[in-house]
């Protein structure tokens, strides 16, 4: 069930976002494959994502952040990278839990010359999830509100025909069925410079993201942070994603974790030059 939605009448005015998972990250801190975003408006604390291992675990003993002040806990997707470390933080806090309602789903990564790669949630982060009590868990579907200020969207239509989620990803081991990872979450908050969408994998696109965005919420986007998928994307996509994100004002990006650097580099320079 979603929390009611506000109108947005208030907006963040300072935002502060710690990096506790990322593909790239300087010593002494510990890069991994994942994804961890502790997002701190000043009025609420939200930690998106748990990274995959003890990279994180390993940044976490540095930044020692303060899990049990957390007002909400947030996964993005149902990929092992990003709820790596569930059972472990969930444990040190009582805040709500919000993901979309499928995250627990079997899936799978297929490439060519490899063995199919189981990519969900581990047992032991499934474990944890279901062994919340009820009013602990929150399923996002179209739009909640997860903390004061700071909103969640999916079940986001994937209606640019230039997206997609990510090739070979799989719901099942033989690869007959493509997952779509229908689960994609991404956060944003409303701040006076315009929208700041935070971003797990992107998994139902950036342009599809930020459309489904600006039906519930219209307004400027000031910036766009987080994983991106787009490593394989074609130069002809990233023009497409740059080009229909324009028009919305966006000052920065961010690119993290899945983007690629490439692609990364690549969509700003079509963004910004
Ligand atoms: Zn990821
Ligand atoms: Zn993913």
């Amino acid at each position: 069930m979603n929390t009611p939605i506000a109108p947005v009448t208030h907006r963040i005015a300072h935002l502060r976002i710690d990096v506790l998972s990322d593909n790239a990250l300087p010593a002494p801190w510990q890069a991994e494959h994942g994804l961890s975003l502790l997002i701190d408006t000043g009025e609420a604390r939200v930690l998106m994502d748990t990274g995959q291992g003890a990279a994180f675990a390993h940044n976490c003993d540095l930044a020692q952040p303060d899990f049990a002040a957390l007002d909400a806990v947030v996964l993005s997707h149902g990929h092992y990278d990003h709820g790596g470390n569930l059972a472990p933080v969930l444990a040190q806090t009582t805040a709500p839990f919000f993901s979309h309602r499928d995250v627990h789903v079997p899936r799978w990564s297929m490439h060519p010359d490899a063995l199919p790669k189981y990519i969900g949630l581990s047992r032991e982060a499934n474990d944890a999830i279901s062994a919340l009590p009820a009013a602990r868990r929150h399923a996002v579907g179209d739009i909640a509100q997860v903390a004061q200020g700071v909103f969640a969207v999916s079940d986001i239509p994937r209606t640019a025909d230039f997206e997609d989620a990510g090739a070979q990803l799989y719901l099942d081991e033989a690869g007959q069925t493509p997952d779509t990872v229908s689960d994609d979450l991404s956060l944003f908050v409303p701040t006076p410079q315009g929208h700041v969408i935070i971003t797990g994998c992107c998994h139902a696109g950036l342009v599809n993201t930020a459309a489904h965005i600006q039906r519930h919420h219209p307004g400027p986007i000031f910036a766009i942070i987080g994983g991106f998928h787009l490593s394989a994307a074609s130069h002809q996509r990233i023009a497409h994603t740059a080009a229909a994100l324009k028009p919305h004002g966006v000052q920065h990006l961010v690119p993290m974790h899945c983007t690629g650097a490439l692609a990364g580099q690549l969509l700003k320079k079509h963004l910004f030059v």
